[in-house]
């Protein structure tokens, strides 16, 4: 990185107005300054990014708008109470709608194609587990998303989409999908319309409480102050702030060549959610794999793993497209921030500093309420 000091005029021009300073342009980074600025008109919210666009979780994700498939409720379940597990639901559900009346359907490119849980021949067990406790959750998630069956049989689908090893699916009915790319820039949008700088390229090194707010260190060599920050850095959050428990989990993406008929539409978990595939564009986005080797993907530098990648090409050509030759156009990697729990950090950490990070994997479902809150909560603090 090279170095340099800043001039009189960056100083006094772009740096010094600045009343809050938002690290991290991700879907909680944008959405939490889009609050701060709705609420405060009069603040002046600058976000501080270091990569050319958003480069962590919110432009490298799925777009699937979840809420949870039937394996993953059963696992939580073993962690969490049934109130804590209906209450994350009920944030996952409220986030969904949330993030649709900020943005719009249209924008998002919304559609509520379905969300489908794949059984192969050797996992009967964890199907007939699923089954048992469908009739219980229906009611209960019924009651939060007021669909009468969110969840249904649908093997006979298996066919239709030509999957090949796959004995069951299960339907989360009103789960939907978006279109990540669009999604991010209509909230790029809405933040520059309001009139928010979002200063690209600067990595914050360090923080510091200082006697006028904080100091922020950059990578270039050079340091401003300000009065209030606000961190929504999610998986780079150690970096930044060593005591929080957030861990960076790497995951593997791929995007197929477009695949002439493809008959697969919708959302698809799979292996307790570690994977997971849905269409866009005549093509199948296919990621996960993590648990293959998640040692090595616990990190926060982007790149390949060619154990996960080659098992997610034999899944893409083996079992979810196996009447065609597949090719992969693209691979890349994103990172998600998780902890202990499945708990977001919403929190004020120092005098001048607050958190918003560790969103689990589930940032499209919850990273616009995050945003928001931790914006409410810097400002009850100022
Ligand atoms: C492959 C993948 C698939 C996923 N699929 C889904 C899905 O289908 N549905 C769903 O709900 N969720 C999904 N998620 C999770 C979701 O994308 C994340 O939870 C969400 O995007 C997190 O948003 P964020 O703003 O907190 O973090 P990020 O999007 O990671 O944003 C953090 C930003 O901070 C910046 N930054 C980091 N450190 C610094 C620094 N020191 N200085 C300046 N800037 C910095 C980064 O460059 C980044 O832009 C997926 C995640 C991944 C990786």
């Amino acid at each position: 990185m090279f170095k340099y000091n800043l001039s009189y005029w960056e100083k006094e021009t772009f740096l010094k107005p600045i009343d809050v300073a938002v690290i991290g342009s991700g879907i909680v980074g944008l959405t939490a300054a889009i609050q701060l600025k709705t609420l405060r008109p009069d603040l002046q919210v600058t976000v501080f990014e270091r990569g050319m666009l958003p480069t962590g979780a919110s432009t490298r994700n799925a777009g699937f708008a979840c809420f949870g498939s039937l394996t993953e409720l059963l696992d939580d379940l073993t962690h969490l109470s049934e109130d804590e597990l209906l209450t994350v639901i009920e944030k996952r559900w409220r986030g969904l709608q949330n993030l649709r009346s900020m943005v719009g359907d249209a924008e998002l490119d919304f559609q509520t194609l379905g969300g489908y849980e794949m059984f192969t021949d050797d996992e009967e067990d964890a199907y007939q587990d699923c089954l048992q406790a469908m009739p219980d959750f229906n009611r209960k998630i019924g009651a939060i998303t007021g669909h009468r069956e969110v969840y249904i049989q649908a093997d006979d689908r298996i066919e239709k989409f030509g999957f090949q090893g796959v004995r069951h699916l299960l339907l989360n009915q009103p789960e939907g999908q978006v279109h990540t790319g669009k999604m991010m820039a209509a909230l790029l949008q809405k933040a520059k319309a309001l009139g928010i700088p979002i200063l690209n390229g600067v990595e914050i090194s360090a923080l510091e409480d200082s006697s006028q707010g904080v100091e922020l260190k950059t990578a270039f060599g050079w340091t401003i102050e300000v009065p209030k920050v606000l961190v929504a850095v999610n998986g780079f959050a150690r970096k930044l702030l060593p005591q929080l428990e957030v861990s960076p989990a790497r995951n593997q993406v791929l995007i197929s060549q477009p695949i002439p008929g493809l008959k697969v539409e919708g959302c698809f978990h799979y292996d307790r959610g570690y994977y997971y595939f849905r269409n866009i564009d005549g093509r199948i986005l296919l990621g996960g794999g993590r648990n293959l080797d998640s040692g090595e993907e616990q990190t926060d530098e982007f790149g390949p793993n060619e154990l996960i990648r080659t098992s997610l090409v034999a899944l893409l050509r083996r079992v979810i497209c196996p009447d065609q030759i597949v090719d992969v156009d693209a691979w890349w990697t994103g990172i998600m921030g998780l902890g202990p729990e499945k708990k977001p950090i919403v929190e004020q950490v120092s005098r001048n500093v607050t958190v918003s990070v560790r969103l689990s994997g589930m940032g499209v479902a919850i990273g616009t309420l995050i945003g928001q809150e931790g914006a409410e909560l810097l400002l009850e603090n100022s």
